[in-house]
C-alpha cells in the first residue's frame, strides 16, 4: 500500500480548529485542554479511515483468510500519541497544537488509559493487534467494551483501596458505533425435540452491539479493527411501564441487560465461577462467532470451506466456549453433521494457554453450565465422547467433564488444531505437567510462540531519547524490523556511544524524579540506582522477596551508618486484585517500610522507597525507560512469559531474575554476563517443597533473614499495631510456599553483584546498550509471523 503521507502543520491545524468548533462546539476561546485533545483526536483519526478502509477492501478482494482474536481484555492505555507515531505525524501534531497555544504534554495526558484489561494477558492482546496491523495481517480483535475497566488504586494509609473506572464518561473519540452489527445473545432457558432436532429456547435474550476502534500500523499501510461488543436490552424500554408512570421500573430491562458488559472482573490469576463471568464469557464469544460467520457467508462462501478463510485464535481459555458455540452454529443452524462440524471447529480453532497455577486453571460446575448454557452443555459431553471414541487409550482420569465439573482448558485443547505455549520453559511445562496424556494423544499439537512486545509503544514512543539515538547511530527502520539492533553492537564498543547512551537513560531519570516529586513527594537523585519492580501484586511475582532485601540494605545502613552504600531507589508499582488478602498485605507492607525508611535521618539519600498507586500502562511507559535494574524474580515454574521483562531489558535496563518464563530467553539472547540471574531452577522448586521444613532450614541459614523478620514481628514498620504482620511472619517460617526464604540469600548475592555492576560505570553501561542491542527477538512482529506461520496459516497481505 502507499506510503501514507503527513499533513502539513497548517493542514492539521485546520483540521484541529474544524473539530473543536463543529464537532466539539467550543470556541477556541473557552476550550478546555479535554476539548483541545478531542479535536486533536478526531484530526488524527480522520487520517486512519482512509487505509482502513483500504484495508478491508483489500482484504475482501482477495478473498484473505482473516484471523479473529478473541480476548476478555485488551489493555491498551492511551491511544493518541500511539496513533500519531504510527502515522508517521507526532513531529506535526505538536507542531500544530503547540501553534495553537497548547501544551503537548497536557493534551496528550489528558486523555485517560483505556484499562480493559488486568495486567499481561490483556497488554499482549493489545501488542498482537497492533503488531497484525503493522505486518498486514487481517483481522479482527473481539472484546467487551467494558464500562468500567480495571478499577484505580489508591493508597490509604498504606492499604489499597479501590475506586471505580470511569473512562467512558468521556467522549471516546476512537470508537465507532455500530449499530446495525448486533446480534441477539441467548441464556438459560431449555432444550427442546423439534422434527427429532435440538433446539434451544433461551429464556434470556441480549443484544451485543458493535463499537470499532481501528488499529493503525506502523507508518499507516495497513489497519485492521478492534471490535468490542456492549450489551444492550432487546427492547431498551418496556414502553408499557413507562406508559403506566413507573419510569424506573420501566428501564430495569435494560438495567439487567447492560451488567454483562459493566465491569471487568478484577482478578489476573484466580477464578471464580461466578454466573456473571460465565456470561460475559459466552456474550463475548457467541457475538464473534456470529459476526465472523455473517462475514463468512457474506463472501458467497461455503460453512465447509470455513478453516480456509477464517482462523480464530482463543486467548487464555476464557472465550474456549468458542468450541461448543461454533458446533452448535454449524450443526443446530445450518444443518451440518456433528462429526463435519466439530473437525472443522478444530481445524478453525487455536488456543493460546496463559498459565500453569492450578488457582487460574477455569472450571465451571456442570449445573452452572447446564443452568446457563444447556445446549452447550450436551454439546461438551458430545465432544467429550467423540474425543474418547477416536482416542480408546485415553485414560479414564483425563476428560473435559470430570467430577461435575467442565475443565475449560481441556474443551480448549481438544477443540483446537494447536496449542501453544508462551515461552519455551513454559510450553514444556504445559507439555509435562499440564497436559501430559492430551499431548502424548496428540503430538504435535503443542507449539511454542514466545510472548513479544510492540517496540513502537514501548521504545519509539515512549523512550524518545533512546529512540533518537538508535536511529541516528543505525539509520531508520528499527521499529518494524527490531533484529537491526543487533548492528548497534559495534557501537557499543564505542565510549562516545556509550556516554550517549547513559545519557538518554540519566535524562528519562531526571524526568521520572521530577514526576516523583511532583505526585509522592519524594525526592530522589537521579543518580542512585533505580530499581524497579512493576507488575500485578501476586505472591508468586515474590514481591515480599524484594521487600525482605531492601528491609536487609536499611538494616545495613543503620548498622553501620559509616559503610559505603550505592544510593539506590526501590520503585515498586502494581495492583491487588481487591479479594486477595495476602496481596495486599504485601502492599501494605511496602508502604509501611517506605514511611519509615524515607523518614530515616540516619539513611538520607542512600535508599529511598517509593509506590506510586495506579500503576496502568501510562505509569509503565512512564518508569520503564528511567529504570537502571528490572526485577523478574518470580518463583520458578510460576511465571508463563512474563512480558514486563521485555519492555525492560530493550530499554535498556538489566535483569535480576530467576530462570523463569521467557527470562530464559531473555538471558540466552542477551548473553549471561549481561543478566544477574538468581535462585532455584523449576525442577530445584519441585524438589525442594518435598521438605516440609524448607522455609525454616532456609532462614536458620541467613542471619539477615532472621534479623528481617525479627523487625517485621516487633511492628518496627507498624508501630501503630505491632502484630499487623504477624500472620505474615508465622507463613514465612512455616509455610512460604513460594520459596522466598530458600532464594533470599541467592538473591541477595545476586543484588550485591548489581551494585558492584553500577559502580563500574563502564561495565554498566556496556551491558545496557548490549541488552538493548540483542532484544530483537522480543518484538511482538516476531511472535506474531510465529502464528501466521505455525497456527493460522496466513500471510501478510503487503
Ligand atoms: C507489561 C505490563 C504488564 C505485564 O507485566 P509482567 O511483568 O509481565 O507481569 C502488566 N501491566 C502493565 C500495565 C503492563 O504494561
Amino acid at each position: 500500500m502507499k506510503d501514507v503521507l503527513p499533513p502539513s502543520v497548517e493542514t492539521l491545524r485546520g483540521d484541529i480548529l474544524h473539530h473543536l468548533t463543529y464537532t466539539m462546539g467550543k470556541d477556541p476561546d473557552h476550550a478546555s485542554v479535554y476539548d483541545w485533545r478531542m479535536a486533536l483526536s478526531f484530526a488524527i483519526r480522520d487520517r486512519i479511515v482512509t487505509p482502513w478502509f483500504a484495508s478491508t477492501r483489500q482484504t475482501w478482494e482477495q478473498g484473505r483468510k482473516r484471523v479473529y482474536y478473541l480476548s476478555m481484555e485488551f489493555l491498551i492505555g492511551r491511544m493518541l500519541e500511539d496513533a500519531a507515531i504510527n502515522l508517521g505525524m507526532r513531529a506535526v501534531c505538536r507542531e500544530a497544537i503547540e501553534g495553537l497555544g497548547q501544551d503537548w504534554h497536557a493534551v496528550v495526558e489528558n486523555e485517560p488509559d483505556a484499562a480493559l484489561g488486568n495486567g499481561g494477558l490483556g497488554r499482549l492482546a493489545a501488542c498482537y493487534m497492533e503488531s497484525m496491523a503493522t505486518l498486514g495481517c487481517a483481522g479482527y480483535g473481539y472484546g467487551i467494551r467494558y464500562e468500567h475497566g480495571l478499577f484505580k488504586q489508591g493508597f490509604d494509609h498504606g492499604r489499597q483501596v479501590e475506586m471505580p473506572e470511569d473512562w467512558l464518561k468521556q467522549r471516546h473519540p476512537w470508537e465507532f458505533e455500530r449499530p446495525e452489527s448486533a446480534y441477539p445473545i441467548g441464556f438459560k432457558g431449555t432444550v427442546e425435540k423439534r422434527d427429532g432436532k435440538p433446539v434451544w429456547v433461551p429464556a434470556e435474550t441480549v443484544i451485543a452491539e458493535a463499537y470499532d476502534m481501528p488499529v493503525i500500523g506502523w507508518q499507516g499501510h495497513w489497519a485492521n479493527t478492534l471490535r468490542l461488543w456492549s450489551a444492550k436490552s432487546v427492547n431498551e424500554f418496556d414502553l408499557n411501564r413507562f406508559n403506566h408512570g413507573d419510569y424506573t421500573a420501566a428501564a430495569e430491562p435494560e438495567t439487567f441487560a447492560r451488567t454483562l458488559s459493566r465491569v471487568l472482573y478484577p482478578d489476573d490469576t484466580t477464578y471464580q465461577g461466578k454466573e456473571l463471568r460465565l456470561k460475559q464469557e459466552y456474550f463475548l464469544t457467541a457475538a464473534a462467532i456470529a459476526d465472523i460467520i455473517r462475514r463468512h457467508l457474506a463472501g458467497g462462501l461455503s460453512l465447509t470451506d470455513l478453516p480456509k478463510y477464517v482462523a480464530i485464535q482463543m486467548n487464555d481459555t476464557h472465550p474456549s466456549i468458542a468450541g461448543p458455540e461454533l458446533v452448535r452454529v454449524l450443526v443446530d443452524d445450518h444443518g451440518m453433521e456433528f462429526e463435519q462440524a466439530i473437525a472443522i471447529t478444530v481445524e478453525t480453532l487455536g488456543y493460546t494457554n496463559h498459565t500453569l497455577l492450578p488457582e487460574a486453571l477455569e472450571k465451571w460446575a456442570s449445573y452452572l453450565m447446564t443452568a446457563v448454557l444447556p445446549r452447550h452443555m450436551q454439546i461438551i459431553e458430545e465432544i467429550d465422547a467423540w474425543h474418547m471414541r477416536n482416542n480408546p487409550s485415553r485414560p479414564h482420569w483425563v476428560g473435559i467433564v470430570k467430577n461435575h465439573e467442565v475443565r475449560m482448558g481441556e474443551l480448549a485443547f481438544i477443540c483446537s488444531h494447536k496449542v501453544n505455549g508462551v515461552s519455551a520453559l513454559h510450553t514444556e511445562l504445559v507439555k509435562q505437567t499440564l497436559f501430559p496424556e492430551l499431548h502424548r494423544l496428540h503430538p504435535g499439537r503443542i507449539v511454542n510462540e514466545t510472548n513479544g512486545v510492540t517496540p513502537r509503544r514501548w521504545m519509539r514512543s515512549a523512550n524518545k531519547e533512546l529512540s533518537h539515538l538508535i536511529t541516528d547511530t543505525i539509520g531508520e527502520g528499527w521499529e518494524a524490523d527490531l533484529d537491526m539492533l543487533h548492528q548497534l553492537e559495534p557501537h557499543v564498543q564505542d565510549k562516545g556511544f556509550r556516554e550517549k547512551f547513559a545519557a538518554a537513560k540519566r535524562s528519562n531519570k531526571v524526568a521520572l524524579s521530577n514526576w516523583l516529586m511532583e505526585t509522592q513527594g519524594v525526592k530522589v537523585p537521579p543518580d542512585a540506582l533505580f530499581d524497579v519492580q512493576v507488575k500485578r501484586i501476586h505472591e508468586y511475582k515474590r514481591q515480599l522477596l524484594n521487600i525482605l532485601q531492601t528491609i536487609g540494605e536499611w538494616h545495613a545502613i543503620r548498622n553501620t551508618p559509616q559503610g559505603d552504600y550505592l544510593p539506590k531507589v526501590k520503585i515498586f508499582g502494581g495492583k491487588a486484585a481487591p479479594g486477595y488478602q495476602a496481596a495486599k498485605e504485601i502492599i501494605h507492607l511496602i508502604n509501611d517500610v517506605a514511611e519509615v525508611v524515607n523518614n530515616d535521618p540516619y539513611v538520607g539519600d542512600r535508599l529511598k522507597i517509593v509506590y506510586p498507586a495506579n500503576y496502568n500502562v501510562s505509569m509503565a511507559e512512564r518508569l520503564i525507560p528511567a529504570s537502571d535494574l528490572s526485577e523478574q524474580i518470580s518463583t520458578a515454574g510460576k511465571e508463563a512469559s512474563g512480558t514486563g521483562n521485555m519492555k525492560f531489558a530493550m530499554n535498556g535496563a538489566l535483569t535480576i531474575g530467576t530462570l523463569d518464563g521467557a527470562n530464559v530467553e531473555i538471558r540466552e539472547e542477551v548473553g549471561a554476563d549481561n543478566f544477574f540471574l538468581f535462585g532455584l531452577t523449576a525442577e530445584e522448586v519441585v524438589e525442594h517443597r518435598k521438605d516440609p521444613e524448607h522455609a525454616r532450614h532456609a532462614i536458620q541459614q541467613s542471619q539477615t533473614m532472621q534479623d528481617v523478620l525479627q523487625m517485621i514481628a516487633e511492628g518496627r514498620f507498624s508501630p501503630d499495631e505491632p502484630t499487623r504482620y504477624h500472620g505474615l511472619v508465622h507463613n514465612m517460617w512455616n509455610s512460604d510456599y513460594f520459596l522466598v526464604a530458600s532464594d533470599f540469600e541467592d538473591y541477595r548475592r545476586a543484588q550485591a553483584e548489581v551494585d558492584e555492576a553500577f559502580r563500574d560505570s563502564d561495565r554498566w553501561w556496556r551491558m545496557a546498550a548490549l541488552n538493548t542491542a540483542r532484544m530483537g527477538f522480543f518484538s511482538s512482529d516476531r511472535a506474531i509471523r510465529g502464528y501466521m506461520e505455525d497456527i493460522w496459516g496466513t500471510e501478510s497481505a503487503l
